[in-house]
Order: structure tokens, then C-alpha cells, then sequence
């Protein structure tokens, strides 16, 4: 991934347009369900198949999600909005035009902030519009006919537009996970991006450092952050290697093929003339009065960002495992529980973190599990954390009670524990008698020891971890070996 700002003395510039479906029950402007997968044109009502005399009625659902996402980035939520026809010819738009915000929108300015490497960025919002999504055509099983389906006509959209801001394909990737993982955590979107609830277009122009903006390509519907990705990379090395054949970049339209890594035209870019707006006569001004706006505040979750921040603050955690705990709300619950019990347990937040980002996470996503779905309740986690912090096993013995647990082989950890015999040895006479024992068969280990070789000295410890079937705290027989060595002649 380039995260070099300039590409063969190239600025990259990059522009974001969002899509993300709301999670709204019912359709923007008609009662027609939006649920995924139903058979094909079952949810199109005669308001979406737009037949003759009927009107459409805004859903307050989309306005108060709107109005959430607006105030998570900080925007302003405006008190009159305005929907407008924006007309053009296909034949998944039943209407001639799709209903969308053009001049006013509902939600206006903002910022997002996210991290790349470690490092704070942030990019700023142009607006974000509602609008009604388009049917889909299909082109597929019709014997060379194309099908149309109408149930995804008239699902709510929010459309985020961002600032020509973004500066390489990894800040445009880190900035759509943030975006992601904010509309998702507001309950606004569910996210899915292969059902298409969440789709990119990525605004991509080059310019020499210090000059105007480059003319911009626009590629469409990029549905996954690795395509996003790829699809960037190759359209910059497009781009750069036109110009330096003294060619010039028109503005257009074009798609990602997956399969062969390249994008290609698709369409020359209409101009917003083209469409011929206008507002939409059959909707009044949107119009959202300040005490709508509170009661949206109000019902705002702690934000991902703020909860980082308190993370680091009052757990102490690194702003990259804060960043981690707070990758979503489920994940973020979990921490916390798992924290607390942990804290009267006696073990510290940074376990939790670090078991959270290692072991839980590597097992979840090799089972594709949400967290939602982890079969180790947080308190057990955290009381396998506390026998590791006071000694009771080793790190390695917690792994393996931690497989019996996800194994599902119970979940009373000290039962757990003693079944597999993996109580560290706590008498300290018992263990010194090993590490002599140990010493005295080791002499070779002992000899290289003393000649300076630090690698003698973990082969003793193993030494005495085997003979202890692994049950010696190794911190406690390192430190009895040194002092042993350091005594004898
Ligand atoms: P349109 O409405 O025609 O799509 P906008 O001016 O609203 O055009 O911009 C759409 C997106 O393109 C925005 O995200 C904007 O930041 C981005 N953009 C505009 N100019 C450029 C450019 N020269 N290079 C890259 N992105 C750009
Ligand atoms: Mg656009």
C-alpha cells in the first residue's frame, strides 16, 4: 500500500462520495420493505414502480439518521433542507429522475478523523445528502435478456462527500474503514458491503506538487477495501502515465474490474447541468426544528473516537489498542466487561487489550465470528487473565485453557486449570531442588554458561521448565538459576 504522499513526482488527490444505505424498515418515500434478498420485485410498491398519481411521503426514520451521522461529524444539521429531481434515462428508474438533495442538503460541513500508521488525520466533509437508491438491473440467467428488479428503488441513502483531501490509496482506505466503522456504530447502517449497503466512489486526480487541481476520474461502486485499494493504485499509474506521454486526462466515469486489477471508462462524465434539477414540487423544504436536533443529541452513543481517548486516558491503553477496543460497539462492550471484571480480579486493562487483539480476535476471524458470537463470556476471559497475573499458570498454560474454553470444554477456569494440571509450582524449595538437579546433569549448558554464551542459559531454563512438565513459573526458575550460577565456583 503507497503511503508516500508523492507517486514518480506525483501529488495524488482523492475525493470520496459515500453510499450508505439506511437501516431504516420501510423505504425513503414509501411504506415498501427494504429487507435484502426477497424475490424480485416483491418490494416495489406503486410509489417506487412510480405509476400515476402517486406522491411520495419522507420517511422520519432517514431524517433522524441523517441527523445523527451529521451531529457524529461535527456538521452542521441544516433547520430547512430541500429534495430536487435529478433526471436522467435508465431503465432501473421508473420515475425519470432520482429524488435527491442537490442545492440544500441535510447535512452540511464536518470532519472525520481517523489514524494511518499511528499517525492523526483528518479529513473534511463537503455534506451529506439523502436520496433514494436506484432498481437493479440483471444481467444474468435471462438468456442475453436483461432483467429489472425494483426492490432496491426508493432504499434511503446517504450520500458523504468529502473534500478533494485525501493524499494516497492508504489514507483513502483508512478514512473508508473510519467512515465504516462510524455509520455502523451509530446504528445508522449495517455495514454490509457485499450486499452493498456501504459503496465508494473514489474522485482520483494527479497534479505536480504546487499546481491546480488535475482533471478526476471517478471509480464507481468500489464495494471492498482491498478493491478500493487496488483500484486506486492502478488509476494513479493510469493517470500519471498519460501525462507523461504528453497526453491529457478527460473526465470520467469508470468502473474497477477485480479480475484483471484495471479500471475502465465507463460513461463521459455528465455535468450537473445535464441532470436538470429542480426542486422536487410533490416534497415540502425539509425542515428540522432545534428541539429534533437535542433529542437526536441526547440519544447519541459515546462516539468511538471520544471512548479511544477515555481509553487511553483512564486505562492507560496505547492509542493503537484503544483505536482496536473501539473497532466496533460489540467489541468495545465486550472490553469493557471483560476490563472490569479483570480490575476486581486484579489483572490490568493491558491484558485485556492484549488478549482481546491476539488470541480472541485470531479466533474469531478464523471462524468468521462476530464478537457478539465469541463463546468465552468476558468475565471468564478475565479470570483467566487474573490466574496468569498472579501466577497461578503461565502464559502458554492460559492459551490452552483458553482452547478448552472456546472448545467449549467448560467454563469454570480453576476446574479448567486443574484438570490439565497446568498450576504453576509454587513451592519454592521444590523448584530449587529441580534447578540443581538440573544443573548438576546440564554441566556442558553450565561450562558454555560461563564462557559467555547467553544461549546456554535459555537452554537451562528449558531444562528445567521440561522437568517441571511446564508447570514452573519460567520468570522464577530464571531467576533461581542465575542465582545458583552465580554462587557455585
Ligand atoms: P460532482 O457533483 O460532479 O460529482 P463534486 O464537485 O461534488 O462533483 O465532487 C465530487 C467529489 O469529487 C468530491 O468528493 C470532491 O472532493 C472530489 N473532487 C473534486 N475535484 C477533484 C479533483 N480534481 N481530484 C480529485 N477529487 C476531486
Ligand atoms: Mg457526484
Amino acid at each position: 500500500m503507497n503511503t508516500n504522499p508523492l507517486v514518480r513526482g506525483y501529488e495524488v488527490v482523492i475525493g470520496f462520495e459515500t453510499h450508505a444505505q439506511l437501516s431504516t424498515a420501510s423505504k425513503i418515500f414509501s411504506g415498501a420493505a427494504t429487507a435484502f434478498g426477497a424475490a424480485p420485485n416483491t418490494q416495489a410498491c406503486a410509489v417506487d414502480l412510480a405509476l400515476p398519481g402517486t406522491l411520495p411521503v419522507l420517511n422520519r426514520g432517514a431524517v433522524e439518521r441523517a441527523i445523527r451521522f451529521g451531529l457524529a461529524v461535527g456538521a452542521t444539521v441544516a433547520p430547512v433542507s430541500i429534495f430536487a429531481r435529478k433526471h436522467y434515462f435508465y431503465p432501473d428508474l421508473p420515475k425519470g429522475y432520482q429524488i435527491s438533495q442537490y442545492e440544500i442538503p441535510v447535512v452540511q460541513g464536518g470532519r472525520v478523523d481517523f489514524l494511518l500508521d499511528g499517525q492523526a488525520r483528518s479529513v473534511r466533509l463537503v455534506r451529506a445528502h439523502l436520496e433514494e437508491d436506484a432498481g437493479k438491473s440483471l444481467h444474468e440467467d435471462f438468456h442475453g435478456l436483461t432483467g429489472i428488479d425494483l426492490n432496491r428503488a426508493g432504499t434511503p441513502l446517504l450520500e458523504i462527500v468529502t473534500e478533494p483531501e485525501l493524499r494516497s490509496s492508504a489514507e483513502a482506505v483508512e478514512y473508508a474503514k473510519t467512515l465504516h466503522a462510524l455509520v455502523v456504530w451509530l446504528g445508522i447502517c449495517d455495514g454490509n458491503m457485499q450486499e452493498g449497503s456501504f459503496r465508494c466512489d473514489a474522485n482520483v486526480s494527479v497534479r505536480r506538487p504546487g499546481a491546480p487541481l488535475g482533471t478526476r476520474r471517478e471509480i464507481k461502486n468500489l464495494n471492498s477495501f482491498r478493491f478500493l485499494q487496488q483500484a486506486i493504485d492502478y488509476e494513479v499509474q493510469w493517470q500519471i502515465d498519460r501525462l507523461e506521454d504528453g497526453l491529457a486526462i478527460e473526465q470520467a466515469t469508470v468502473l474497477f474490474d477485480p479480475a484483471s486489477g484495471q479500471t475502465r471508462a465507463m460513461r463521459s462524465k455528465e455535468e450537473a447541468h445535464d441532470y436538470r434539477y429542480f426542486p422536487d414540487p410533490d416534497l415540502p423544504p425539509l425542515v428540522i426544528a432545534p428541539d429534533w436536533i437535542a433529542r437526536e443529541r441526547a440519544a447519541l452513543p459515546e462516539l468511538p473516537q471520544a471512548m479511544a481517548e477515555r481509553l487511553q486516558r483512564d486505562d492507560g491503553l496505547p492509542a493503537h489498542d484503544a483505536a482496536m477496543m473501539t473497532q466496533g460497539r460489540g467489541f468495545a462492550a465486550y472490553y469493557e466487561a471483560a476490563r472490569d471484571a479483570a480490575r476486581a480480579a486484579g489483572a490490568p486493562p493491558k491484558a485485556v487489550a492484549n488478549w482481546m487483539m491476539g488470541e480472541v480476535s485470531k479466533r474469531l476471524n478464523a471462524q468468521a465470528l462476530a464478537i457478539e458470537d465469541c463463546p468465552v463470556p468476558a468475565a471468564t476471559l478475565a479470570v483467566l487473565l487474573a490466574r496468569v497475573h498472579d501466577g497461578t499458570i503461565s502464559n502458554n498454560a492460559a492459551r490452552q485453557v483458553f482452547d478448552a474454553l472456546w472448545a467449549g470444554e467448560g467454563l469454570e477456569v480453576d476446574a479448567l486449570i486443574d484438570a490439565k494440571g497446568l498450576r504453576q509450582m509454587r513451592d519454592a524449595g521444590a523448584l530449587e531442588a529441580i534447578v540443581d538437579e538440573v544443573l548438576a546433569k546440564n554441566a556442558k549448558s553450565v561450562d558454555e554458561f560461563r564462557a559467555g554464551k547467553d544461549k546456554a542459559f535459555n537452554a537451562l531454563v528449558g531444562q528445567v521448565m521440561k522437568a517441571t512438565q511446564g508447570k514452573a513459573n519460567p520468570a522464577q526458575a530464571a531467576e533461581l538459576l542465575r542465582r545458583r550460577l552465580s554462587q557455585g565456583g
